[in-house]
């Protein structure tokens, strides 16, 4: 067995922080969303990258009305109890292009290196939050299931939004194969409180991410984690101060801590993460470009997160 380099993209545009009106937030993020999953898809096919893409549901739509009758959704306390489709704008793509993806994903399919299509639910829930029932998770999963199926693809890996997990019997038996697990660092187990300090203590010194064995993945219910290793720090707000080879530093020590153990090593980012600096596309080219020089060696390979699964349905037939 190799080692083994997964990428996840949360893909959401404005669904993933409406919440937080990261809509006024991100502007200039989601108004530059296009041109840098443009850019981004550039850097993937230059390294021959395949990527499991996490869409919300409803980017998969170029118009909508508004009234998404089979799509049920929860009323969070922390969101006033309102309809959590509030934004939804129930027009098209061209005059709100923030709520719909149709483009992005015809894009991303059309690409020369195929990618996975996985789904972050259909309308970003918050699937972990227990005032988010069964049927509504199940009702969220299987719309983006249909949804693929009518546009011709599978869907059958999922990020959670938040990484708030969830439910995990009920979407396995929707069909989903995989989902990303939170990273299992250092500091997990430590106090709740202390724990956004030593994240930041994580990411400044620049500490070896964690890696997992194959065989070892978390299986119940017929579904497969698969843990992140590292989140690739944007650059908003204080960690802008964090200087670019921290971050590409961290993730060789993963590479190699992968190649070294036979191990999976796990990276994920949003797209619309791209638009805090042009530095994120120097860091990921030379994060790409170290993983490159691995796989020609023979070190490594890439896979998506349903191949990982295969992987491992294969290792315990
Ligand atoms: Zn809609
Ligand atoms: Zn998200």
């Amino acid at each position: 067995m190799k080692a083994l380099f997964v990428l996840s993209l949360d893909t959401e545009l404005a669904w993933g922080t409406f919440d937080k009106k990261g809509f006024i937030t991100y502007k200039y993020h989601f108004d530059h969303y296009r041109l840098l999953i443009n850019r981004l898809i550039e850097l993937l096919e230059r390294y021959s990258i395949k990527a499991t893409w996490a869409f919300v549901g409803h980017l998969f739509l170029d118009q909508c009305t508004g009234i998404h009758q089979n799509v049920l959704s929860p009323k969070y306390h922390w969101f006033n109890n309102e309809d959590w489709h509030k934004y939804d704008p129930g027009t098209g793509l061209k005059r709100d292009p923030y709520w719909y993806g149709k483009d992005i994903l015809d894009k991303v399919r059309s690409m020369k290196i195929k990618q996975e299509i996985g789904t972050h639910t259909f309308s970003h829930v918050i699937i972990g939050d227990k005032e988010c029932t069964a049927k509504i998770a199940v009702s969220q999963i299987m719309n983006c299931i249909k949804l693929g199926a009518k546009l011709g693809f599978d869907v059958e890996s999922l990020v959670f939004p938040r990484n708030k997990i969830g439910y995990l019997k009920e979407i396995a038996a929707c069909g989903i194969k995989t989902f990303r697990g939170t990273e299992k660092n250092w500091y997990r187990k430590t106090p709740r409180g202390l724990q956004p300090l030593f994240s930041m203590v994580d990411r400044i010194s620049g500490i070896t991410p964690p890696v997992y064995q194959l065989s070892e993945l978390p299986y119940q219910y017929d579904i497969l984690e698969i843990p992140a290793s590292q989140f690739l720090t944007r650059y908003d707000g204080m960690r802008k101060f964090l200087p670019s080879l921290v971050r590409i530093i961290k993730a060789k020590k993963g590479i190699k801590s992968a190649i070294k153990r036979k191990a999976i090593y796990h990276l994920w980012f949003h797209p619309f993460n791209l638009g805090s600096s042009e530095k994120m596309f120097y860091a990921i080219e030379e994060i790409l470009k170290y993983f490159s020089r691995e796989r020609t060696k023979g070190n490594i390979e890439n896979l998506t997160m349903t191949e990982i699964y295969h992987e491992y349905k294969k290792l315990h037939q």
